[in-house]
């Protein structure tokens, strides 16, 4: 994770972060242990819990608890663990939190939910996922959001490289290893052509599976279109399918009305961040057999013999059943503890409670912080073009509506 590391060095014993207390709760990975020691090298405590009951890599976490770092969370916790883990999180005597590093919105959610008053202490909120962004949004809406928040899944180094590259090398890796399965020639229906969908769609098409897309947007519809991709609704492919796939943010996607209708061994799983996509909980019925045929594969079996490969039960496939690149995970990483600096620090009045982008030269500085590992020589504007141009020579080099 180079650019975490190049954090560390460029701080050179200075601690931007001295004095903060960090709650966090995303997947407890590697990836996320060197986040937590830079913040660490950085000046901030942190207690963490983990974002999905699934993704915790057990020796990580244990690691991190042994290195003096408050940790809860283990791979397969039940619903009600999950909260208990958020809660020791949060309510601990003689600590308080004064950053939420949050990825879904569940952390910042219990401490609306049981302990507002924290919110006094609070600077700030950083917030990595599409749905937790969502979930932001709404309370600012709504009059609620009491604290600034920084939504990070919109800075384009976030959505660009953890949404789209990350998704487009790990779906692959994910229903490999829980199926097996070859993917040439394959039928594969994709729900959503966002930046998670268009990563799934690359990976397959390259694989030289047969891709249809759903989506209800006409933008990104057309953008499928464009890509060469079948527009269909659910409803018109769910029969002869061989794999679903859900990317939506949305929920009830893939219904049991639909499930019903699949073909024998159809495998389902969801690349979007909650299990709301599909209707898992539809399958819990008396006449329906559910057989665990290994970690995270279920055949749920119909009355008449078909049956379907449920992934990760409806849970984010990627993150639950196989590995995501560190490299792309650096990128978001690095965007995470910039975010957090920046609010951190951000003088009195900076920043209201709302929900901000992360501003757009701290994006390109995480990007230039990568740009080393592959050897890339950026060109560097002369005086008379950067004039030409109205820009400043260092950047940002975009205006914020820029679309990349
Ligand atoms: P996005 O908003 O760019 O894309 C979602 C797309 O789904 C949109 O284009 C939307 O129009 C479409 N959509 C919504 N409801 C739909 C429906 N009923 N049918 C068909 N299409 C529908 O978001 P994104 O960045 O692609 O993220 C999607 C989900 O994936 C989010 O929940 C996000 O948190 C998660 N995510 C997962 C990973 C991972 O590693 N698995 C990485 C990043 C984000």
């Amino acid at each position: 994770m180079p650019a975490l590391m190049a954090l560390r060095k460029r701080a050179q014993g200075e601690k931007p972060l001295a004095g903060a207390k960090i709650v966090g709760c995303t997947h407890i990975t590697a990836q996320t242990a060197v986040l937590m020691e830079t913040l660490g090298a950085l000046g901030a405590q942190c207690r963490w819990a983990a974002c999905n009951i699934y993704s915790t890599l057990n020796e990580v976490a244990a690691a991190l608890a042994e290195s003096g770092f408050p940790v809860f969370a283990w791979k397969g916790e039940s619903e009600d663990d999950f909260w208990w883990c958020i809660d020791r999180c949060v309510n601990v005597e003689g600590w308080q939190p004064n950053m939420i590093l949050d990825d879904g919105g569940d952390l910042t959610h219990w401490i609306y939910k049981k302990y507002p008053n924290m919110f006094k202490k609070i600077k700030g909120i950083v917030e990595e996922s599409v749905t937790g962004v969502h979930r932001l949004y709404q309370l600012s809406k709504a009059g609620k959001l009491c604290v600034p928040a920084m939504n990070v899944n919109d800075s384009v180094t976030k959505q660009k490289f953890d949404n789209l590259y990350c998704c487009r090398e790990s779906i692959l890796d994910g229903l490999k290893r829980t199926t097996d399965m070859m993917f040439g020639g394959k039928q594969v229906v994709i729900c959503g052509y966002g930046e998670v969908g268009k990563g799934c769609c690359a990976a397959l098409k390259a694989m030289g599976s047969i891709v249809y897309v759903t989506e209800i947007d006409p933008i990104c519809a057309l953008q499928a279109c464009m890509d060469g991709f079948r527009l269909v609704k659910l409803n018109e492919v769910i029969r002869q399918v061989d794999i679903v796939i859900t990317c939506t943010g949305n929920k009830n996607v893939v219904t049991r009305e639909h499930l019903d209708r699949m073909k024998n061994s159809c495998i389902v799983c969801n690349m979007g961040h909650s299990n709301t996509e599909i209707d898992v909980a539809s399958l819990r019925t008396p006449e329906l057999t559910w057989e665990r045929v290994r970690s995270q594969v279920d055949h749920v079996i119909w009355p008449d013999g078909k049956r379907i490969v449920l992934l990760a039960e409806g849970r984010l496939l990627n993150l639950s059943c196989s590995t995501v690149p560190t490299f792309v995970l650096s990128i978001t990483a690095t965007t995470q503890a910039l975010a957090l600096i920046e609010l951190y620090n951000a003088p009195e009045g900076r920043y209201k409670q709302d929900v901000y982008l992360l501003p757009k030269k701290m994006d390109e500085y995480v990007a230039s912080l990568h740009l080393p590992t592959f050897d890339a020589h950026l060109t560097e504007l002369t005086d008379e073009q950067a004039k030409y141009l109205g820009l400043n020579k260092n950047g940002p080099f975009k205006p914020n509506y820029y679309r990349y």
